[in-house]
């Protein structure tokens, strides 16, 4: 009998954090590009207060489950013996998401769903540690991204997805609620990408939250309407962000730029959370 209660103890042990009773935002640090020239971005270097840009790996934790948002440029799998800050290209990480994820009390095994805002290198590095998540994205996301026809760099980063079982996010009403209750929603911002889609996070205890995706990536776009010259359809991208602020006034959300290194910097992060 005694046995038998210290296998269920290490058994309890061993399985994914207790659900929380409300949401909780966890902020994972997944890096910083260094961009030596703005320009692709449509700015000048003193035009801008920071020119490097950070990135941001969330996991938001809800009473019905796990989804991830955005999984940064550098594969968990550089991190090696003697190695401390892994690169790729203009890319470089301090730590990975699995350890970041494991101090907050979770594997990449244990997310239920995986979303991204868009198929660029810089937001799929660690896509196939989520596999066996279901994929929460757009269609034409999706199809472009298995068919070989997205511009993303590195597309060996997201190559597993194509068994993942997965939902369409894009529909006619441009937005897609991941719990069904209006906590968590997927917005359909196109323009920098073809399907790419934003965050809004709602909280007991902070502001409700945006998370932008690439819809901006400094905040020098918001104020001066500055769209970056990469982006697929330009128009379509200030159509999107004029939605997207009509949004956040009404739901009376904070906008956080995950590029924006400012800003990232004054965040917490994993293992500490909002909620
Ligand atoms: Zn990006």
């Amino acid at each position: 009998m005694r046995i038998l209660w210290l296998m269920l103890a290490a058994a309890l042990t061993l399985s994914a954090a207790e659900p929380p009773k409300s949401v909780r935002l966890y902020v994972l640090d997944c890096g910083r590009l260094a961009i030596d020239d703005p320009a692709r971005l449509g700015f000048k270097k003193e035009q801008l207060k920071t020119v490097d840009l950070s990135m941001g790996c969330y996991l938001i934790v809800h009473p019905k489950g796990t989804l991830f948002w955005d999984t940064g440029a550098v594969p968990d799998t550089y991190f090696k013996p003697g190695v401390e800050k892994p690169t790729l290209t203009y890319g470089t990480v301090t730590k990975s998401i699995t350890s970041q994820l494991a101090a907050s009390g979770y594997a990449p095994k244990d997310i239920k769903y995986l979303a991204i805002s868009h198929y660029h290198w810089d937001h799929i590095g660690n896509a196939n540690l989520f596999a066996s998540s279901t994929w929460l994205t757009p269609k034409v996301e999706r199809d472009m991204m298995l068919a070989g026809k997205s511009d993303s760099r590195y597309p060996e980063h997201f190559s597993e997805l194509k068994n993942s079982k997965f939902v369409i996010t894009d529909n006619r009403k441009g937005e897609y609620d991941v719990f069904g209750d209006g906590t968590v929603i997927l917005k359909s911002t196109p323009g920098h990408t073809e399907g790419h889609q934003s965050l809004f996070v709602k909280l007991k205890n902070t502001q409700p939250v945006v998370l932008s995706g690439d819809i901006y990536h400094y905040p020098e776009e918001v104020t001066t309407g500055v769209v970056p010259l990469i982006d697929v359809n330009k128009e379509q991208t200030t159509r999107s962000r004029r939605e997207l602020s009509a949004y956040i006034k009404q739901k009376k959300a904070q906008l956080w730029i995950q590029h924006d290194l400012v800003h990232f910097e004054t965040l917490k992060t994993a293992p500490q959370y909002y909620d």
